[in-house]
């Protein structure tokens, strides 16, 4: 199950972060995932659960946003939605295509708290 390995790596980010603003807690974390990288946000949330406890965002909610997949085209230069990882150009037919969009793994925001 490669969400738990994603789970680790998104928790060394959101602990730096907090620890950079001095948060006391982390409630709520977003995150932005390419559909390329199969995850599965259901499978996602369970391993977070896990790899939180006892850390300053223990019991905090994971958000995730998936982001398709686009391809380039390099013969045409067009852009275009990728579905069922066909890579093939819609426009041209060039089966020449880069992925410009679907491979993201990366926290987009998170709410802190702060002591007052
Ligand atoms: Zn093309």
């Amino acid at each position: 199950m490669h969400e738990t390995a994603i789970a680790y790596e998104i928790i060394e980010i959101v602990i730096a972060v907090a620890k950079q603003n001095r948060a006391k807690r982390v409630n709520q974390v977003y995150i932005q995932a390419g559909q390329l990288r199969g995850i599965v946000p259901e499978q996602l949330q369970m391993s977070w659960e896990f790899v939180v406890k006892g850390s300053i965002a223990d019991k905090s909610e994971l958000y995730v946003e998936t982001i398709p997949t686009e391809g380039l085209c390099q013969n045409c230069n067009k852009t275009f939605p990728v579905k069922n990882y066909e890579f093939k150009c819609p426009y041209c037919g060039s089966g020449q295509v880069d992925t410009v969009k679907g491979l993201e793994l990366q926290v987009k925001s998170m709410e802190l708290e702060f002591e007052d």
